[in-house]
């Protein structure tokens, strides 16, 4: 437990007929830091936000949010605002009626709600588009009102479930950006449910990597993707090999095998050569194990498919 937490998360559990899916969840974010769950569709991230949300009640634990347990308030009652992987924009309204919804319902007046929601709407970037039908929006567009609908409700905590999923590599590459920079100007705090490893790993302060209703590690990026505890979380930040050297079995990243071409005993076999771009994977079989290699493109050796080679191993993960 970590009572100075701005957000703590305690021994929260949540059974559907009998079948636990959060069991035992324990988390503690610090004000303005930004969270990843991150883990495989199924394994109870979407749950694990609702309660926080308070769209499900637990079954047992507490929920504290600056020192006050909110695990009993409605969602509207709480500080904490929700975007979905559907954004649920009211499509019969503009843009800036979607952003003044939340403002006008909380009490606020018409003038102050717009005149707030007109400048949300530029922060977002998207002034020029107030008076549009929002479905007239690109998606794009449309996750940039959901964001500012929440955010100009000023919450303590930032809820997103997967806000990126129905867009397109480029688009959410770009989105990945801008939520990572409003984030940060509000200095919010932030619970990103993602089962994308690169989105997860390229926003988060910390990710939490959960399995079966639980978190099997939590850490900075880097820790989780250089010490993992065990395979399922090495496997669930990037591509792991699976070694067979004698009767142990090692578990090396593709950038920790070395290709020598000249030197050593040749104990490998190309079977295939990709131009990635930056990275050149090569797929080697070593002895049975077939390797993934990844070279920097700029020092990758010239290798042909069925070319004998010498393969050498970095840092190993144990396969627990
Ligand atoms: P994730 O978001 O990680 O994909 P979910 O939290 O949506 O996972 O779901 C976790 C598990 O709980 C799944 O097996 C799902 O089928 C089940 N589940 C989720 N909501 C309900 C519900 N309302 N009733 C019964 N089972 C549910
Ligand atoms: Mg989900």
């Amino acid at each position: 437990m970590n009572s100075t937490a701005f957000l703590n998360i305690e021994n929260l559990c949540k059974s559907f007929a009998h079948r636990s899916v959060v069991s035992d969840f324990c988390l503690a974010v610090n004000q303005g830091e930004l969270v990843s769950l991150l883990g495989p569709s199924g394994c109870g991230k979407t749950t694990t936000l609702r309660l926080v949300g308070g769209f499900l009640e637990p079954d047992s634990g507490e929920i504290f949010l600056d020192g006050i347990a909110i695990q009993n308030l409605l969602p509207e009652n709480r500080p904490v605002c929700t975007v979905f992987q559907s954004y649920a924009l009211f499509p019969h309204m503009t843009t800036l009626e979607n952003v003044m919804y939340g403002l006008r319902c909380s009490g606020l007046g018409f003038q102050p709600s717009r005149h707030k929601a007109l400048e949300m709407l530029s922060t977002v970037g998207l002034a020029d588009q107030a008076s549009q039908n929002v479905t007239r929006l690109s998606g794009g567009q449309q996750q940039r009102v959901a964001l500012a609908r929440v955010l100009v409700l000023n919450p303590k905590v930032l809820l997103l479930d997967e806000p990126f999923s129905n867009m397109d590599a480029n688009l959410r590459v770009q989105m990945r950006d801008e939520v990572r920079s409003l984030q940060s100007r509000f200095n919010l705090t932030t619970i990103f449910v993602t089962h994308d490893r690169e989105e997860a790993m390229g926003l988060s302060d910390r990710i939490a990597v959960m399995q079966d209703g639980c978190i099997v590690q939590f850490g900075t990026p880097r820790e989780i993707y250089t010490s993992p505890v065990n395979l399922y979380v090495a496997e669930c930040v990037g591509h792991v090999n699976k070694v067979h050297i004698g009767d142990r079995v090692l578990a090396i990243r593709p950038e920790h095998v070395q290709i020598n071409k000249d030197r050593g005993e040749h104990n490998g076999i190309v079977v295939s050569v990709s131009y990635l771009g930056f990275i050149t994977r090569y797929l080697i079989d070593y002895q049975g194990d077939q390797i993934s290699v990844d070279v920097i493109s700029g020092h990758s050796p010239d290798l042909r498919q069925g070319e004998q080679v010498s393969l050498s191993f970095g840092s190993s993960f144990p396969v627990v």
